[in-house]
């Protein structure tokens, strides 16, 4: 879900809007356009899971990893 952070330039007022398409922002407080976006947090984190069963290998093959694609 697009959430998005905004800082009113106006009156330095910050909020989050739910976006869906491209509509026109304003401030909640004194709905002035002037505002500025800011990055979502959204995804940001990341952290790569470590491969479950690594260093097992293919047990036909020798190709490393669980999920050979070598030989299937
Ligand atoms: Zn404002």
């Amino acid at each position: 879900m697009p959430i998005f952070e905004y800082k009113c330039k106006s009156c330095g007022e910050e909020f989050e809007k739910l976006v869906f398409g491209n509509p026109e922002i304003k401030c909640p407080k004194c709905e002035s356009s002037d505002v500025m976006k800011k990055f979502s947090v959204f995804g940001m984190s990341g952290v790569d899971k470590p491969f479950a069963g690594q260093g097992g290998g293919c047990s036909s093959c020798g190709s490393s990893g669980s999920a050979c694609s070598s030989c299937g």
